[in-house]
């Protein structure tokens, strides 16, 4: 027997003691747990995507010669340092340390975001800062007692009233759609990083010199557009033997006697079914719950039904222009602007192609049904390029095409009976052997793109020889409780 064959048979008898898994979705949850299925030879390894790219939200296309994200996406330095490191490996020189240079519009004012003490100090009229500075100063003692938290009462509480009122509660209420009193106060601890006023200021001051590290004040960003990491990670999870399948919609999860069974895939017109030993799931808890049809009872459909994720719109106008301003983002909190965030993608590498144009992103919260989502993409371009003219931002450029992108899942919506419902979905989905979800969607989460590798990384490490490690998933799932987004 040549060596070749001996080779290939051994590998086939490898394979066919390793347990098949199907992970579902391939942003960078899905791939990251592929890419680590198969580098390890932990698993025969089939990823199912229902899109034409890898990368989820955070991936990236082309339009109009300009390399373009799902809205700002930035790699943030607090990366857990073995994501850090493989992502540096795979992108190389092309993973650039750019500095931070956005703006954030309070009362009227630009300033500097992320906040530095200069900035606030100056730029923001006196009485504004001095007010924000003695509310955030005596807020805890001014707190109205309640009876149950909200995420308003636990930011008051941490914050005070003026920046609650000018900053948090208008740009929350933007984001979700909701007042402050009907978010849970979960909301204040994972998505907001400056929640009381140590905090704040521990952050605001890091940025000081010689009190700030190297990287401080900056950001990671791959030459090539935010989505190259995960183009990068699909290329090594293929070269390690993991499958990838794009346009696959996953639309049926086969259960049978407490276990999964078989999945079904949807490309086109044609209909697989596969089956498989375990299933990875990184959709969409309310997609997984409807894939399992009559396989999740009916209290489990009911809490599918009623936990939300919010939508967005990314508005994408063209301008017949190099540059439209020196900033990578710009923020705004106030509702009388309906978008919460503006950036100028070439800004975000410091790309200088294609000459005499420049494209930008706004984010516009809305949900399937709502009256932005029922506007047509030049509509929205129109109406964009009104708001920024009245916020006094530049209009001296032609828009020359405005094109969208409408996300049904950008973020879960913390509403304050959320925790009941996932609670529900997350035990029936612990009932079922062979069954895991993680990532944004899948455990719900507010979370970044090292997060949700990090939860990849986590669910690969509990794969061992004797089986899924469930006390050690337990205890990962309690670490991953304690991630807080960076914006
Ligand atoms: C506006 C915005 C800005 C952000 N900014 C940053 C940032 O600056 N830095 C940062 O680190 N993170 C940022 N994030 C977060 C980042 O995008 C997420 O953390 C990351 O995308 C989560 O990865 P995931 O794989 O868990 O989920 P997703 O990226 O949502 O991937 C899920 C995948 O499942 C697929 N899918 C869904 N249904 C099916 C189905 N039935 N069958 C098959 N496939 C399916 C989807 O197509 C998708 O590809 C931002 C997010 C948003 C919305």
């Amino acid at each position: 027997m040549d060596d070749a064959r001996r080779h290939s048979e051994s590998q086939d008898a490898n394979s066919r003691a390793l347990p098949k898994i199907a992970v579902l979705g391939g942003g960078p949850a899905g791939l990251g747990a592929a890419w680590k299925l198969a580098k390890h030879s932990k698993a025969q390894v089939e990823l199912f995507e229902a899109g034409e790219r890898l990368g989820g939200n955070a991936g990236s296309f082309d339009a109009d010669g300009v390399r373009c994200d799902f809205g700002s996406h930035r790699l943030h330095p607090a990366s857990d340092p073995e994501i850090l490191a493989d992502i540096k490996s795979l992108l190389g020189d092309d993973l650039l340390l750019r500095p931070r240079h956005g703006r954030i519009r309070l009362k009227g004012s630009w300033i500097h975001f992320p906040l530095k003490p200069v900035d606030l100090a100056t730029r923001m009229p006196p009485l504004v800062s001095a007010s924000l500075f003695f509310d955030a100063a005596t807020a805890k003692m001014r707190a109205p007692r309640v009876e149950v938290e909200t995420f308003g009462s636990v930011m008051l509480s941490g914050l005070g009233r003026s920046m609650c009122d000018w900053f948090y509660f208008p740009y929350m209420k933007k984001l979700w759609g909701l007042d402050p009193d009907e978010l849970a106060p979960t909301l204040a601890k994972r998505r907001v990083s400056g929640s009381s006023l140590p905090k704040l200021i521990r952050k605001i001051f890091a940025s000081l010199p010689g009190l700030k590290s190297p990287e401080t004040g900056k950001f990671y960003y791959p030459r090539n557009g935010f989505g190259a990491i995960c183009d990068k990670i699909g290329e090594a999870a293929a070269n390690a033997g993991a499958t990838l399948s794009l346009n696959s919609r996953v639309e049926g999860i086969e259960i049978s006697d407490g276990r999964i069974k078989a999945i079904k895939t949807r490309s086109g017109e044609s209909v697989a079914t596969h089956q498989v030993d375990a299933v990875w799931s990184t959709l969409p808890l309310t997609v997984l719950a409807r894939a399992a049809g009559e396989g999740a009872p009916e209290h489990v459909r009911r809490a599918a039904a009623s936990i939300r994720y919010r939508g967005m719109i990314l508005v994408y106008i063209v301008l017949d222009t190099d540059q439209y301003t020196e900033f990578d983002a710009h923020y705004f909190p106030e509702l009388s602007i309906p978008i919460s965030r503006l950036s100028e993608p070439k800004n975000y590498s410091a790309a200088t192609q294609p000459d005499g144009r420049t494209i930008l992103c706004a984010e516009l919260p809305s949900d399937p049904g709502d009256q932005y989502w029922a506007m047509s993409d030049e509509a929205l371009g129109e109406a964009l390029y009104r708001w920024l003219g009245e916020c006094g931002l530049p209009q001296s450029a032609k828009v020359t095409r405005a094109f969208t992108r409408r996300l049904p899942f950008a973020y879960p919506v913390y509403d304050r009976d959320y925790e009941a419902h996932f609670d529900t979905l997350d035990k029936w989905v612990s009932g079922i052997d062979g069954l895991l979800t993680f990532g944004r969607q899948g455990l719900f989460a507010h979370d970044n793109t090292h997060h949700a590798l990090a939860m990849a990384y986590g669910a690969v490490d509990c794969l061992e020889p004797g089986g899924f490690n469930l006390k050690k998933w337990a205890d990962y799932r309690r670490e991953f409780l304690t991630h807080v987004v960076e914006d």
